[in-house]
Parts: C-alpha cells; sequence; structure tokens
C-alpha cells in the first residue's frame, strides 16, 4: 500500500471530537441540536482480538451496520497488513502508537468518514486505487460500465480501441479499461484538477501512464481524436435525493462529482450533444444513471440523437437502473 497513511493521522491522544447528538451527520447542518463529544479509548496493552470487539461494538452503538468489518479493515490499515493477519493474531498486543492511530480513525469513522478515505484505498475491478476526498469512491456498480467497455473492446478485437472517460474521477474506469485491453488507448478526462492529481498518482502506481492520458476540461471538448466509445460516471444525484444521502456520502464524498440539477441530469445533458463530434462512425456510449432515471435519459438520448440506434437500458443486479447504452 503506497500513499499517506496513518502517519497522517492528527494527533490521537484522546481521540476525542466533536459530533451532533443524536444524528450520525457531522459536517452538515447543525440546527439546534446539542454537541458532544465522541470518545473512546483503548486500555494500554490492548491485544488485537479485544481492541476489534471493543471497536466493533462502538462502532454499533453508533448505528454503523458494517462495524465488524470496519474495525477488522481499519486496524489492518493501522497494522500494514491484510485483515487475515489479524485472526492469527488475536493475542499480539498493540504498540501505543498502534493503539493511537485505530483510536482515531475508529472515532473518524463514528463520524461517518467512509472507511475508503481513512485507509486511503479502494479495491475496483481487482485494481487497488489510491482514493482521498478529492475524489469520488468508487462503487461496484460502476464496474458494470467497465464490463460493457469489454465488451465493446472484445467486438472491435483485434482493432485498438481508443476511448474516453469523462468524469474520471480516481481514474477508475479508465485504469480498469486500460488494464484489461492491452491495445487500448485511454483518454481520461476530469474538470477537477484535484481529482486528476489523484488518476495520474494511481495511473503511476500501475504503470498505466503510457496508454492512459489525463486531459483536463469540460467533459469532451478537450478531446484531441475521435473515440470509439466514450464512457462517463458523471455526477446524476438530483437535489433533493442528494438529501437523502447517507452522512457518509453527503458530508465527506466531492458534491461536484454526485449532484446534477433538480432532476440530476444537468451534466448529462450537456454531455450527449457533444458525443457526435467526439466518436467514430459506429462509436458508442456507455453512461451510468441513476436507479430512476431510464425512461428519462432514453428520451433525451431519443430527442437529442435521433439518429442513434442500439439504444438499451441496464439494470443491476438490484433490478434497479443503471446504466444507458446506445450506438451513433
Ligand atoms: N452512485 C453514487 C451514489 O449514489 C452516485 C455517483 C454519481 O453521481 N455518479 O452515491
Amino acid at each position: 500500500m503506497t500513499g499517506p497513511t496513518v502517519s497522517s493521522a492528527p494527533d490521537a491522544t484522546t481521540a476525542k471530537r466533536l459530533i451532533a447528538h443524536g444524528d450520525a451527520a457531522t459536517n452538515g447542518a447543525v440546527g439546534t441540536r446539542q454537541w458532544q463529544p465522541v470518545e473512546w479509548k483503548l486500555s494500554a496493552g490492548v491485544q488485537v482480538g479485544p481492541a476489534v470487539n471493543a471497536a466493533t461494538q462502538r462502532l454499533e452503538e453508533a448505528g454503523i451496520t458494517t462495524a465488524r468489518l470496519d474495525a477488522q479493515v481499519i486496524l489492518a490499515h493501522v497494522l500494514g497488513v491484510g485483515r487475515s493477519w489479524l485472526f492469527a493474531h488475536y493475542e499480539h498486543e498493540l504498540a501505543p502508537a498502534h493503539a493511537e492511530c485505530y483510536m482515531e480513525l475508529i472515532v473518524r469513522r463514528i463520524e461517518r468518514e467512509p472507511v475508503a478515505y481513512l485507509v486511503r484505498h479502494k479495491e475496483f475491478y481487482g485494481i487497488d486505487l489510491y482514493v482521498d476526498p478529492r475524489v469520488l469512491i468508487p462503487r461496484p456498480e460502476t464496474e458494470m460500465l467497465v464490463d460493457q467497455v469489454l465488451t465493446e473492446a472484445a467486438v472491435r478485437a483485434p482493432q485498438p480501441l481508443t476511448i474516453a472517460d469523462v468524469g474520471t474521477g480516481s481514474g477508475a474506469i479508465a485504469l480498469a479499461v486500460a488494464s484489461n485491453v492491452p491495445n487500448a488507448q485511454v483518454y481520461a478526462i476530469d474538470l477537477s484538477l484535484n481529482a486528476l492529481a489523484v488518476a495520474q498518482h494511481n495511473m503511476e502506481r500501475h504503470s498505466l501512464h503510457d496508454r492512459v492520458h489525463l486531459l483536463h476540461g469540460d467533459l469532451l471538448t478537450v478531446l484531441p481524436v475521435h473515440v470509439d466509445v466514450v464512457v462517463a460516471n458523471l455526477p446524476y444525484v438530483n437535489t433533493s435525493d442528494f438529501a437523502t444521502l447517507d452522512a457518509d456520502v453527503r458530508n465527506y464524498e466531492p458534491s461536484s462529482a454526485l449532484v446534477a440539477g433538480p432532476q440530476g441530469i444537468d451534466v448529462i445533458e450537456r454531455l450527449i450533444p457533444q458525443l457526435p463530434s467526439s466518436l467514430n462512425p459506429g462509436g458508442v456510449a456507455i453512461l451510468e444513471i441513476a436507479y430512476d432515471q431510464g425512461e428519462l435519459v432514453m428520451a433525451l438520448v431519443e430527442k437529442l440523437l435521433p439518429q442513434t440506434t442500439q439504444l438499451e437500458l441496464h439494470r443491476d443486479y438490484h433490478g434497479r437502473d443503471r446504466m444507458v447504452s446506445f450506438q451513433l
């Protein structure tokens, strides 16, 4: 594991924070709620097993449904070991510095900071990605878009594939495609320089800089070539749904990567008309959409690009709208 780790954790001697009483939301609306400290301490000389159990119990009390897994993943990160190591070293005594880091990170988890930000990485399509609050944490559902790109690559093989990943964030889709399609050239675009810095770090970590090209700009306007596939996980959450998202997402992940106007389609609506001048003839667009946007986005594509063929709505394993694909 590389990138900033526990050494960057703030001073944790008391592992004390302020959170809004009675609600997990911390950085959001304060309202009239009382603020009270989160305190959680481990006794000196605590062993791995009891430390995980104590953290699990504290996270459960805070209403975190993945308490035990989180407690394990965070401790494994602090100790720089794999999660399975913990099970074989139940009685290993934590060094004071490790115990302090653990307390600090568990308190931050109680405040609803996502585990992926605490441990600074997330696996996506079998690739380990560095992540921090500059980028959206890649979701397993987005792997469906990679599958679709790989299907397109297989149809076109042995022709080389050129793709654009618009709104690349951490670089998840771009890097997953580049590492699975050896002759692919991938243009990874983002409006956020912060996000591109993270994508660059990931690209270098996976030695894919010869086939992944980072571009800073708005949607497809900066693309220097025509591509065979445009794939995009753009912001698509509507403003009222955003208010109902988990505090983990709402208070910590970049809202610029999530929210897109009252219907959630403001950004997708700007992308669609740009597609004809960016795609090769017969090129394909693959867009991630919200759980309830299938009809809306299909109608938008039909309206803005009447020449489209093979317009398809794809649902995820939960049966929810997840992706729209079409050919030009
Ligand atoms: N799937 C994300 C969420 O529900 C949203 C990602 C996006 O807007 N592209 O939190």
